[in-house]
């Protein structure tokens, strides 16, 4: 095929023989797309297609696959999950013990030889056999000439080596006095278990240069692309000027290739005009206090015309959250697009007070898989039934959409639809099965229901004329696979703006494209 056959397949793409969930509710199924000029042209059964897009179309054939929107992802860290990719992954459960981390910490060293950093992400105390963090002095047993720093799978903790304490302790004394710093009993010296000190430790970490920065973020495009995922917003706390620049770069250089919107995350200040953000991230720990700088900040960004994400998991900061949103709507009504980040323990009497304002929760279903088995145990049996309650938010009235939060989660759409539907622990624990949903909605989550939260769903999120023709065609019938299998689904194309993206490295096999003869 040559180069201008190509990008005239691009421009017209006929897919047809699928089972097509259009997310669409005048037009739930359909045998066939159409795709002229970047956007859904027809859908419909294969006959209605073909007509409508004429001949000379290049022709996907689905073999009875389903095909879904472009999964929309509302809530991802792209530069955490680019670094994570060059960090050695000890989560659970390939890691379970700190033998087992320290084993992974020692090969990921012979892989990367030199005096650099040495990274970890995702391991977990409640599922390290010893039930305990790490230590400086487990580490040590890995290198003592080159600085280490794990982090945990929450990124609310990290733990140094001896040479990364000593690296802190030549720039930043005073970081060791902080009361997120754990000590000794015995003689008060660090255990190298640092306690909500993330941004202040990462500052002092050697950053990658910029051409470094922009290879990562293009190696976690693909990996999202490969799961489907054709746009996200990136919602994190440490998004300054430089953050958004870059990842603005990284779109403008082809190396992103997924429709990106952000929010600004650095507090104690503003974003520029000139810095290209949709709306502001703000936190808000079990810990909040009504009448703190959120407010202030909140009305602020409300007042702006930005769009509002609040960092809430359970109750107490939901209801700081929705006692905020509901005095700026009060006293400055607008249309928006507010939304609540997490919502993961919610009791109805919220709820109604989150549907009456038109929030959107943004939660993450994989973590009842990925986690379930932490939060049963660390959940009061009092509140856990309000873990996860995505089919009483529905009943309720509630907008949700769904999230990977990577790299906190695991990044594929089709791991949060399983779980919201099995409701089970990687351990089988069955976590709330009252809450599951039926296939359309959990896949709804990720498409039209995430559509809305980043503020395109008159744009994107469905299968219908007109829409952006942002598609995943998949190796099965999604709707004829049991819960359990969802996820082992695979993706044989991703469309994005119209084009194929990757057939063939996608998966298994690709689909054959070939063009129309008629
Ligand atoms: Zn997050």
């Amino acid at each position: 095929m040559g180069c201008g056959e190509q990008s005239a397949a691009a421009e017209r793409l006929w897919l047809r023989r699928a089972v097509v969930l259009t997310m669409d509710p005048a037009r739930p199924a359909a045998s066939a797309i159409g795709i002229a000029g970047g956007r859904i042209l027809a859908v419909g059964d294969d006959e209605e297609v073909a007509v409508a897009i004429g001949p000379g179309a290049a022709v996907v054939d689905c073999a009875g696959g389903s095909v879904v929107p472009g999964f929309i992802d509302p809530h991802v860290h792209l530069l955490a999950l680019a670094r994570s990719l060059s960090s050695i992954d000890l989560s659970p459960p390939a890691v379970d013990s700190i033998a087992g981390l320290v084993a992974a910490l020692r090969a990921g060293r012979r892989a990367a030889a030199g005096t650099a950093w040495l990274r970890g992400h995702g391991y977990d105390d409640a599922l390290l056999a010893e039930r305990r963090h790490p230590t400086r002095w487990d580490l040590d047993a890995v290198a003592v000439d080159r600085p280490i720093r794990i982090r945990h799978r929450t990124r609310h903790a990290s733990v140094l080596n001896g040479a990364a304490i000593d690296w802190i302790r030549a720039r930043a004394p005073d970081l060791l006095l902080a009361s997120g710093v754990e000590r000794r009993a015995r003689d008060q010296a660090p255990t190298g278990v640092f306690y909500e000190l993330e941004r202040e430790i990462t500052a002092l970490v050697p950053k990658p240069s910029a051409a470094e920065a922009l290879a990562a973020l293009g190696e976690a495009s693909d990996l999202l692309l490969g799961a489907g995922v054709t746009a996200i917003d990136d919602v994190s706390a440490s998004t300054g000027a430089a953050e958004a620049n870059l990842l603005r770069a990284a779109v403008g250089t082809g190396r992103v290739r997924q429709r990106l919107r952000l929010f600004w995350g650095a507090e104690g200040s503003d974003p520029p005009a000139a810095v290209d953000v949709v709306g502001i991230k703000l936190m808000l720990d079990e810990q909040a206090e009504p009448g703190s700088a959120f407010i202030p900040r909140l009305e602020a960004a409300h007042r702006r015309g930005f769009q509002i994400a609040v960092h809430a998991v359970e109750g107490s900061a939901i209801a700081i959250a929705v006692a905020a949103f509901e005095h700026a709507l009060g006293r400055w009504p607008r249309p928006h697009r507010h939304r609540i980040e997490h919502g993961a323990l919610c009791p109805p009497p919220l709820m109604d007070r989150l549907a009456r304002l038109g929030l959107t929760v943004v939660t993450q279903p994989a973590f009842i898989a990925h986690a379930g088995e932490r939060y049963a145990d660390l959940v009061a049996p009092s509140e856990r039934r309000w873990l996860y309650p995505l089919r009483t938010f529905a009943r309720r009235g509630v907008s949700v959409a769904a999230s990977s939060d990577a790299p906190v989660g695991p990044v594929a759409p089709l791991a949060g639809v399983a779980a919201a539907m099995h409701r089970r622990t990687r351990g089988g624990r069955p976590l709330n099965p009252t809450e599951a949903l039926p296939f359309e909605a959990a896949l709804g989550l990720y498409t039209r229901a995430a559509a809305r939260a980043c503020a395109s769903e008159e744009t994107h999120g469905a299968i219908m004329r007109g829409r952006v023709a942002d598609l995943v065609v998949l190796d099965r019938d999604l709707t004829r696979v049991p819960a359990v299998e969802i996820d082992a689904a695979r993706i044989r194309l991703v469309v994005v703006g119209g084009h194929p993206v990757k057939p063939g490295a996608l998966g298994d096999r690709g689909p054959v494209i070939h063009r129309a003869v008629a």
